[in-house]
């Protein structure tokens, strides 16, 4: 199966209003370029220089939108250019997005990730503590920031019904944060969940933003 063909498939499997950001971390530029070439324009990566470097050699109409592990020194790296942070996880993170975007005379938009998995591992914000820093306010004061929803993982198991309650649970949460923190806006409206293996439950789940990478670029789908 080509990257062309993949891509179509997992399009065709989508509702409407779901958005498909092709996640392109560990795949090469010609891959990217492939996938850009039947149409595909945002694009995830989870890596600083790995994206960089796509950055540099690729169209400039891309969308790229990060999805790793977000460390406070490196935002000054990607503000020039990043379409999204998807893995914003502390107000101190927030801030130094504030402080970068600032100085680069741009907003950039970013999703609160929720830990909602029962593993330990996964990063992210536990949801008392998400509500406390909304409920502290000081995000309001961020006018480079602009929150457009929530993001998060589920664990990773087989097991269907537990999936289908984390993503549940994430609905719940981003409509609960949006009619106490963002009834008038209409940028907080992205509930980003779903990956190669769980996007089709996600999706029934509330999801209106998936993350596949392995469905569309690796060869053996
Ligand atoms: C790698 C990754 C994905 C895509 O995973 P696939 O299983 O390859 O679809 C989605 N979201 C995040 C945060 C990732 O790191």
């Amino acid at each position: 199966m080509s990257i062309k063909s993949n891509l179509q498939k997992v399009r065709n499997n989508l509702l409407s209003n779901v958005e498909l950001v092709a996640v392109s971390k560990y795949h090469t530029i010609d891959d990217v370029r492939e996938a850009y070439e039947a149409g595909q324009r945002v694009f995830g990566e989870s890596r600083e220089q790995e994206l960089r470097l796509k950055y540099d050699a690729l169209p400039k109409d891309i969308e790229w939108h990060f999805i790793g592990h977000m460390q406070t020194n490196k935002v000054k790296y990607i503000a020039p250019y990043i379409s999204m942070i998807e893995t914003v996880d502390s107000i101190k993170l927030m801030k130094e997005i504030e402080k970068q975007a600032t100085k680069n005379s741009r907003t950039i938009d970013v999703l609160l990730e929720l830990h909602l998995a029962q593993e330990e591992s996964k990063s992210g914000m536990l949801p008392d503590d998400c509500l406390a820093m909304f409920d502290e306010g000081e995000w309001r004061e961020l006018s480079h920031v602009r929150i457009c929803g929530i993001m998060m993982m589920a664990s990773n198991t087989d097991d269907e019904a537990q999936i289908r309650s984390e993503f549940l649970k994430a609905k719940e949460l981003f409509d609960l944060i949006r009619q106490r923190y963002f009834a008038d806006s209409e940028a907080f409206r992205i509930r980003s969940y779903g990956m190669s293996g769980d996007y089709l439950i996600a999706q029934e789940c509330g999801s209106n933003h998936v993350r596949v990478g392995s469905s569309i670029f690796s060869a053996d789908n």
